[in-house]
């Protein structure tokens, strides 16, 4: 396990008595949780769950859920879920024991998650008891052209609420949980990606609220949450005013924002990218260093429409642009309260939020 000692332990100690922004981290390990807050994160800005899903013991009732002809199924696969999902969330609360964590409602390329081989779809057809053809005529059906912009993100909790209500149960249940063992008070920010519209964000909330309610019913321990939205995509960076009627805090999710601004694919960039650099057509990777000129605007335009609406909106970044220095220094112009960064960049932005502070004569003075 890393830790900052001596000299390098002042420096940050200086810096953070500097700058104005927190400093989150991207994090749904227990490990890079840890790591994180050795480095100085002051909570999690981003908990990827679709990442928590992988796992060999999890797969497989993923893809059960994911194929599933109807919501009997889904619930089914659903229920072998939610007990990892829940002892995620009591380790994520326990390691973070107080800071906000910000935990992100599935937003699965539906790709990912499909089974791949003849292999892995005859062990769908066993665990459902399903004829394999069936199996596989579903993963067809389910093939997307364009999985980035598909059935991704808070699209999936439109078409199957089920998933975002075990998810919520979960987080709640592990915040109840918490709150008991450690009498700790415990403040989850559950977040929706991909929001376009509010209407998406208030049919959600419906059902966080409703299941936060009912864990508190069941379980006898109030808590408080919030619920918020990433923004992520052009259309909800300009319905920013709407969608913060709702949305008690934003997190600027520039990878998205940067792909669809530029209508350049995260995965596929790398063919031409370098090419452009050397033609001097891009000073830089966009997906490194936030391009401030249009990206920025975005966000400079949200931040405004969503600040108008209402005042005390909490506003973060979550994208690879968090833990890069430049892009740090717009996010301090901007006015963010945090940046959220992958927990070996932590440092590093300790230090960049301080020289923005600085830059922006925004220095803390307390
Ligand atoms: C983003 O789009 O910037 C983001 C943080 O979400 P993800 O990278 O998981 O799509
Ligand atoms: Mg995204």
């Amino acid at each position: 396990q890393p830790e900052l000692s001596g000299d390098f332990a002042t420096l940050m100690g200086w810096a953070d008595s500097l700058r104005r922004m927190k400093i989150r981290t991207n994090a749904e390990t227990p490990l890079d949780a840890r790591t994180a807050r050795k480095f100085g994160a002051e909570g999690i800005g981003l908990s990827r769950t679709e990442h928590m899903f992988f796992d060999p013991d999890r797969i497989l009732a993923v893809r059960e859920m994911i194929l599933a002809e109807n919501e009997a199924g889904r619930r089914a696969a659903l229920a072998k879920l939610e007990p990892f999902q829940k002892k995620d969330f009591v380790e994520l609360f326990t390691i973070m024991s107080g800071l906000p964590v910000t935990i992100r409602l599935l937003d699965p390329p539906l790709h990912e998650f499909l089974p791949n081989t003849e292999a892995e779809m005859a062990e769908v057809a066993k665990a459902t008891g399903t004829d394999q053809l069936k199996v596989n005529h579903r993963v067809v059906q389910l093939h997307e052209a364009n999985p980035m912009l598909g059935h991704r993100g808070c699209r999936l909790g439109i078409t199957y609420p089920e998933i975002y209500e075990m998810q919520a149960r979960a987080i709640f249940s592990a915040v109840a949980e918490v709150s008991k063992t450690t009498g700790e008070t415990v403040m989850p920010e559950v977040m929706i990606p991909l929001i376009v519209t509010k209407k998406e964000l208030d049919i959600l909330k419906a059902v966080i609220d409703r299941v936060a309610k009912e864990v508190m019913d069941s379980t006898g321990v109030t808590f408080e949450y919030m619920v918020g939205t990433m923004i992520e995509l052009p259309r909800a960076a300009l319905k920013a005013d709407e969608i913060a009627e709702t949305a008690e805090f934003f997190s600027y999710g520039t990878n998205d924002l940067t792909q669809t601004t530029f209508g350049l694919s995260r995965d596929d960039a790398g063919a031409f990218l370098p090419e452009y650099q050397r033609q001097g057509i891009l000073e830089h990777d966009p997906f490194q260093t936030l391009d401030q000129d249009c990206v920025g605007e975005l966000i400079a335009i949200a931040t405004e429409r969503g600040r108008k609406v209402r005042p005390n909106i909490k506003l973060g970044i979550c994208g690879e642009h968090g833990g890069d220095p430049a892009s740090i220094s717009f996010c301090e112009k901007v006015g963010l309260d945090y940046v959220s960064c992958s927990p070996y960049r932590v440092p590093i932005a300790r230090l960049a939020a301080a020289q923005a502070a600085l830059d922006a004569d925004t220095v803390k003075r307390d």
